[in-house]
């Protein structure tokens, strides 16, 4: 800050300019400050309100009450409006807050390192990781996110903890733990002696369609927001019964059918195949991973409307802890990873020219959190444009969770989850990984707006209340 800024502060009392000043120049948090239902106006050098359209040049977004009250081309003035603050992003550029739908906050082990935190770590000792982890997500940029399978529950309290505003981080969905049959991927006594799996807790585990109904009501019951299941195996699973189907047409059935009674939706895990058309035939709302989709497979996905959502960044977890050490994974997994390695991308080059709907998500947990956005680049290398993978991340992401109303572009009545950055995303899709400011409900959640003169503003119109 300049010292003539410094001192037209201290001498500006009470009047829409010192808001402006304080915020442009001292970054006080607008939430220290801001009375609930003050006007809050963004400027935006360019402005990606709705993702799917070009963005806009100069831009202003009225905020009340930590919902976007209208959208203005041009700088908009809060003159008349003695509680308006401003803050100041005319050089950046603003898009709507991005949306992960796939991550797993409690950890970010992986491998052999994985099995032993699980054996060896307390409930506290993954909710202090989930909190972290969330804060590195919001952090990144990522304003909400799902979160798919947790064995204790902690993303279930984080996720009210953080609503209520006690603690940083994206609004969370969260679907409590995944369900699969036994010996699936959700089975968490893979790998363990059977005195010890004796103890582990196995009711997300069911075999047969009534089984299935339960293992959903125990995770409806428990207040879960979404239905997570596999219906093959998974690559980090330690079982060497491969990565097709396991699952039974009346189990899957039962999952989607119970599932959607209550009004949640399924996201499914799915490798092979016969997995992920056993998911869609029944009503699959996505499909997490997608590795080995056919031409059944993407015709069921035009015909249902359901969602792919291909974790690509999965890739970068494995690789980076195998070049830490090259042991980090027991035998069997090591060579699924391997096949995961060569062969990520293909459904996605696949699927996508074929009008297959996309949702971003990472398995953010395998790859590390706070890194969501890498998932950006690699989206771009196998085949959409800078423009569709933000598509990915936003609008289609929001109508996957069911959160439209609420999210995904930056349009009257919908949350003041924002985002800016240096550069044009649309032209370099990797400066996402550099998110420089987020607000999140209308809050300044990271980054101070950049220091500017009044004399920049363009234009003055009052944006009606
Ligand atoms: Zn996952």
């Amino acid at each position: 800050m300049t010292d003539p800024a410094r001192s037209m502060a201290r001498s500006l009392t009470g009047c829409a300019a010192a808001w402006w000043l304080a915020l442009a120049g001292l970054a006080i948090p607008v939430h220290a400050q801001a009375p609930a239902d003050a006007l809050v106006l963004v400027h935006a050098g360019r402005l990606l309100d709705r993702p799917e359209a070009p963005p806009r040049e100069a831009a202003t977004v009225a905020i009340r009450n930590g919902r976007i009250e209208s959208v203005h081309d041009g700088f908009v003035t809060p003159e008349g409006y003695a509680d308006a603050q401003l803050v100041d992003l005319r050089e950046r550029f603003v898009l709507p807050g991005l949306i992960d739908s796939h991550v797993h906050l409690d950890t970010d082990a992986g491998g052999e390192a994985r099995l032993l935190e699980a054996l060896t770590k307390d409930i506290p000792y993954f909710a202090y990781n989930a909190a972290v982890n969330a804060r590195k997500t919001l952090d990144a940029g990522f304003t909400t996110v799902r979160n798919l399978g947790g064995r204790n529950g902690v993303t279930l309290a984080l996720r009210d903890a953080i609503a209520a505003g006690k603690l940083p981080g994206p609004h969370i969905l969260d679907a409590g733990n995944g369900i699969s049959g036994t010996s699936g991927h959700g089975d968490a006594t893979l790998g363990l002696s059977p005195e010890i799996a004796a103890h582990v807790s196995e009711d997300n585990l069911c075999d047969g369609p009534e089984a299935c109904r339960r293992a959903v009501r125990l995770q409806v019951r428990r207040g879960v927001d979404v239905i997570k299941t596999m219906t093959t195996g998974g690559v980090n699973s330690r079982i060497g019964a491969g990565l097709g189907r396991q699952m039974f047409d009346d189990e899957m059935r039962a999952i989607v059918e119970t599932a959607h009674l209550y009004g949640k939706k399924v996201a499914v895990h799915a490798h092979g195949a016969e997995g992920i058309t056993l998911a869609l035939r029944h009503g699959a709302d996505s499909i997490e991973h997608g590795t080995l989709l056919d031409e059944e497979g993407i015709e069921l996905f035009l015909r249902t409307g359901a969602y792919y959502v291909p974790t690509l960044s999965t890739v970068n977890g494995y690789l980076e802890r195998i070049a830490a050490d090259p042991n980090a994974y027991p035998p069997d997994v090591r060579a699924k990873i391997d096949w995961r390695i060569s062969i990520t991308g293909q459904a996605l080059e696949k699927a996508y020219p074929r009008g297959v709907k996309i949702a971003f998500g990472t398995d953010a947990g395998v790859s590390k959190h706070g890194r969501n956005a890498d998932e950006f680049e690699l989206l771009v290398k196998h085949g959409l444009t800078p423009a569709a993978a933000i598509q990915a991340a936003t609008r289609n992401a929001a109508d996957l969770l069911g959160i439209s109303a609420d999210a995904g572009s930056l349009e009257p009545g919908k949350r003041a989850d924002l985002i800016a950055v240096d550069g044009d995303p649309l032209a370099d899709v990797r400066v996402l990984k550099n998110v420089e400011f987020v607000m999140k409900d209308g809050k300044v959640h990271k980054g101070r707006p950049a220091a500017a003169e009044p004399a920049a503003l363009t234009q003055s119109h009052i944006p009606s209340r």
